[in-house]
């Protein structure tokens, strides 16, 4: 085995891999179209399923070659019927990142807006539901991944079911961390990308979903060629292969990867990854650091924390810093605030959580940051 340096990737996403995921991309070159590979794909497609504990009676999953936005894309453009609306429950950049594919298809939709900093009102929901008959596609963001809130899917789902729409959940971010249960959790589809829980490499995406309403949308408007669910479906069922040319390399790492999860268990990811955002918010708590989201409403996975008020800070120089020694912190995606994110994914645990803090404190020092930190509305 290769000495591969090890990083600490505390951003959201590509994760920190294990090296035996690096190395299974090594393999001899093949042709993706011969009937070996195929066989992986068709259980690798398996597996994902299991994640979610969807029955392949029922549900079944689709992969694309892209990175997890293709997800978004592929989902609305190929499930809103003529005549339907979507209807996106969005308090944060990922639902809107939905919203601007609903514009760039033309679309019509309802962009049901609420605070970042907030779970969505369900009566507001519901109202909109109620009013808008139209309505054919609920659609919202499981953990909006730019501040780390947690939404209510299942109670979201419910609502959706009651009046008769299809439930979409983008769950990029917390597939294969946070356990998710396609029927009990009232979804329809879900989402996410190899690189995220998974701890595999980049390219490939996957949409997870209700076979009978794929096989529907064979006669919906075609939106898209390369993006459209039925299309790949259709290609899948008939041949067992990706329409066109898959991510060979990720595929492997991602065969590895998915062994790897199920050797670690559900369960025991979970509570890994809880172990994580627990010592991060033990460390910032030590440095004085604020949190932008409420920590009951935090999904576990990302904490969103407020720049400091000290004339010295500088998240770009305490970025370099932490870089420089394997660690990887990053901004965040809140226009109106200053803001930087810690993740709890990927293959880490609670001790590099420890040796990362020491390095921010150093910084901190090195820059001559106040500690504990500042924040000039002090309470
Ligand atoms: C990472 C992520 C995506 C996909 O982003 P890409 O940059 O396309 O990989 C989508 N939704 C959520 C919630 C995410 O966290």
């Amino acid at each position: 085995m290769m000495n591969i340096k090890r990083n600490v990737l505390l951003n959201p996403g590509p994760a920190t891999t294990t090296d035996t995921v690096k190395m299974a991309q090594i393999v001899p070159d093949i042709c993706p179209r011969e009937k070996e590979f195929a066989d992986l794909m068709k259980q690798l497609r398996l597996d994902l399923l299991k994640v979610v504990h969807a029955d392949p009676e029922k549900y079944a999953s689709v992969l694309f070659c892209g990175s997890g936005t293709i997800n978004i894309d592929v989902c609305l453009n190929s499930l809103l019927p003529a005549n339907k609306k979507v209807l996106v429950v969005n308090n944060g950049a990922y639902s809107s990142r939905a919203v601007e594919v609903c514009e760039y298809y033309g679309l019509p939709f309802i962009n049901l807006q609420f605070p970042y900093t907030q779970q969505p009102d369900l009566e507001q929901v519901e109202e909109t539901l109620k009013n808008n008959p139209d309505i054919g596609i609920v659609y919202t963001t499981h953990n909006e991944t730019g501040t780390g809130l947690l939404n209510p899917i299942r109670e979201i789902g419910a609502i959706a079911h009651k009046y008769n729409t299809i439930f979409i959940v983008d769950t990029t971010s917390t597939l294969a961390m946070r356990p998710i249960n396609m029927q009990e959790d009232n979804i329809d589809f879900c989402m996410a990308s190899a690189q995220k829980g998974l701890m595999s490499m980049t390219g490939l995406s996957f949409v997870i979903g209700n076979k009978q309403v794929i096989e529907a949308s064979k006669d919906y408007p075609k939106r898209s060629y390369y993006c459209n669910l039925y299309l790949q479906y259709d290609y899948f069922n008939k041949t067992g292969e990706m329409h066109f040319t898959p991510p060979v390399q990720t595929i492997y790492a991602t065969v590895q990867a998915l062994k790897e999860y199920f050797e670690e268990g559900e369960s025991a990811k979970w509570a890994r990854h809880t172990r994580i955002f627990n010592a991060i918010h033990a460390g910032l708590d030590e440095l004085g650091f604020k949190d932008v989201i409420k920590r009951e409403l935090q999904a576990g996975l990302v904490v969103s924390v407020l720049y400091p008020d000290d004339p010295n800070w500088d998240f770009q120089k305490v970025h370099d810093y932490c870089y420089e020694r394997g660690f990887t912190i990053y901004p965040g995606k809140i226009s109106s605030t200053n803001t930087f994110r810690l993740c709890a994914l990927g293959a880490i645990d609670e001790q590099d959580v420890k040796d990362f803090f020491v390095v921010l404190k150093e910084a901190l020092m090195y820059y001559k940051i106040q500690i504990p930190v500042i924040y000039k509305d002090k309470e």
